[in-house]
């Protein structure tokens, strides 16, 4: 199947449209992708004709709301090859499914004295959570230390899995910086001591594939809306039996099987983690943009997203006047720079000027920018319907940039 970009593009509406008298480029891939018209749609379609809410009625309409909501489960299963529908829980969002893990699992496992595992690649929503768990229970928050690349140092990641590690979180990929994290091989030296391991997939879900059988991992969680689906659908996937032992983290309706003034039990799996009434409409919409995804082609997507990095990063490195941030061996399609001499912040106003959107500043991991010794970058991420071409453009307003600010 060959990858037909100008049909890919047609699919986005929102690329049609001109940001100050010129076509949109859209680079910010990495803090949410642009939505396919089949994802609009479905959206749309379930309020125009679906709108029910699930679980409670035995009228057609919540019926049929219901069978959606469990077949966009099942979607979620295969997409990332989990064992069972029941150890994936629908969440509003990788950061929700983060703090569900801290909350329910973390609080659970820790005793004073004891340490969870990071890394000093972290996005704060896979930092604050163990640091704020830490503080309470008298833990202690451990980072493993990243070297000038921008890739995890794993000898010291594996001297670092010690006796008082209970708890291990890592980031698929790097949301700064474009890293790929060896996590399977992460979570199997962990595994060798006994010590469960999340895997933070917010910038994997769109541009990999993800198989946790294969990975191995504890915990996986991503972003609906990163990954071509609505805004407030996310995912969280659990081993069944990592799941079971834990807490609800939060409680209300749907997650309750008996309740009394005196006592209440809790529903089964999945339903035990969803407490009240979830985004309907996202999860139907994330479903159409895992289909979205599986009919390109996880790995067409990878190759045409390989393209537009090693292209991308070949433009900026051969201008003097540029630095990329990030430049580790396996690397997703996120390119970080800076102007030797210019502010980025200043330059993000006039790529906006030239109708490119991109990203800067310290992209909510602000311990990366600190190692780095600097505030923050400017950021491109490409997605599965970017061009050569936009790449192009992007150079083009590099070269305004000098002129003006330079
Ligand atoms: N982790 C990483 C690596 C991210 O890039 C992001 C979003 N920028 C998050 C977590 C949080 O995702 P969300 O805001 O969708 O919960």
């Amino acid at each position: 199947m060959t990858y037909d970009i100008e049909k890919i593009r047609g699919q986005f509406p929102i690329l049609q449209r001109e940001i100050n008298g010129k076509s949109l480029v859209y680079f910010d891939n990495a803090a949410t992708t642009q939505k396919p018209l089949s994802v609009i749609e479905r959206v749309s379609a379930y309020y125009r004709n679906e709108n029910c809410n699930i679980h409670r009625g035995v009228h057609f309409l919540s019926q049929e709301a219901t069978q959606e909501f469990e077949d966009a489960r099942e979607k979620v299963r295969g997409f990332i090859n989990a064992g069972r529908k029941e150890e994936i829980i629908f969440t509003k969002g990788t950061t929700e499914a983060i703090n569900l893990v801290a909350y329910s699992f973390g609080r659970n496992i820790l005793g004073q004295g004891d340490e969870v595992l990071i890394t000093a690649l972290e996005h704060h929503s896979n930092l604050v959570p163990w640091q704020v768990l830490c503080r309470e229970k008298n833990a202690f928050l451990r980072v493993v230390p990243i070297n000038n690349k921008g890739e995890v140092v794993q000898e010291a990641y594996k001297k670092m899995l010690g006796p008082r590690t209970k708890m291990v979180a890592i980031g698929h990929i790097s949301n700064a910086l474009g890293t790929i994290n060896p996590v399977r091989e992460m979570i199997a030296a962990a595994h060798e001591k006994n010590i469960p391991v999340l895997v933070d997939g917010a910038q994997a879900a769109s541009h990999i594939k993800i198989d946790v059988q294969e990975l191995d991992c504890d915990f996986y969680c991503f972003s609906g809306h990163k990954a071509y689906g609505p805004m407030g659908s996310g995912v969280l996937f659990g081993k069944t039996r990592l799941l079971e032992s834990m807490d609800p983290y939060q409680c209300g309706g749907e997650m309750v099987d008996r309740v009394t003034f005196e006592k209440t039990t809790y529903n089964e799996l999945p339903f035990k983690f969803e407490a009240g009434t979830p985004n309907v409409e996202s999860i139907l919409g994330l479903k159409t943009a895992l289909d979205f995804m599986d009919s390109l082609g996880m790995d067409s997507i990878g190759s045409h997203e390989k393209a537009l990095l090693e292209y991308g990063t070949e433009q900026l490195a051969r201008d003097p006047d540029i630095t990329i941030y990030g430049t580790a061996d396996r690397k997703t399609s996120i390119i970080s720079f800076l102007f030797k001499n210019i502010h980025p912040y200043d330059a993000g106003i006039i790529f906006d000027k030239t109708g490119i959107a991109l990203r800067t500043g310290n992209h909510c991991a602000q311990p990366v920018m600190d190692r780095l010794g600097i505030s923050g970058t400017i950021r491109v991420s490409f997605g599965a319907y970017n061009t050569i071409q936009e790449i192009d453009r992007l150079v083009e307003s590099i070269g305004m940039v000098k002129k003006m600010l330079g």
